[in-house]
């Protein structure tokens, strides 16, 4: 197990434009603020989305894509360190048109509508990825 105590930093709110790439405009967000450790919570729309689905037999992703409007019903992620820099690691879940689930690993691609986002700082922690071999995934080491 790991386990790391921050204390509260920055809290940002605000939404990103229509038609941008919402993995693209988080990372731009963190990397502009200098933001390390954080967490990430936002709700809106998407034109189109793509997630990835990681096959724990294989070790791949699978890459599924979403042609059509739908819901930001739950996103959340958080941001780490990995070589060095900022990074952001995002789950979403989406909402079609009947109400239904779907969702994944947040991968480019996905186009926003609307998104309204709130970006909580960590500070006080180094939290950092590397590869880990178990699981082929690159995971907080230290
Ligand atoms: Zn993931």
């Amino acid at each position: 197990m790991l386990s790391k105590k921050g204390t509260g930093g920055r809290k940002l709110m605000g939404r990103f434009e229509y038609g941008a790439d919402l993995l693209q405009a988080l990372e731009e967000m963190v990397e502009k603020e200098g933001i390390k450790v954080g967490t990430i919570s936002l709700i809106g729309a998407v034109q189109e989305a793509s997630v990835g689905y990681f096959n724990q037999a294989t070790k791949e992703y699978k890459t599924i894509d979403f042609p059509e409007n739908m819901e930001i019903l739950f996103c959340t992620g958080n941001i780490s360190l990995k070589d060095g820099k900022p990074f952001v690691h995002v789950h979403i879940v989406f909402g079609d048109r009947e109400g239904k689930a779907w969702g994944g690993h947040l991968l480019p691609g996905t186009k926003v509508f609307a998104a309204e986002f709130v970006i909580e700082e960590i500070e006080g922690i180094h939290l950092e990825r590397e590869y880990n071999a178990v699981t082929s995934l690159s995971l907080w080491q230290k």
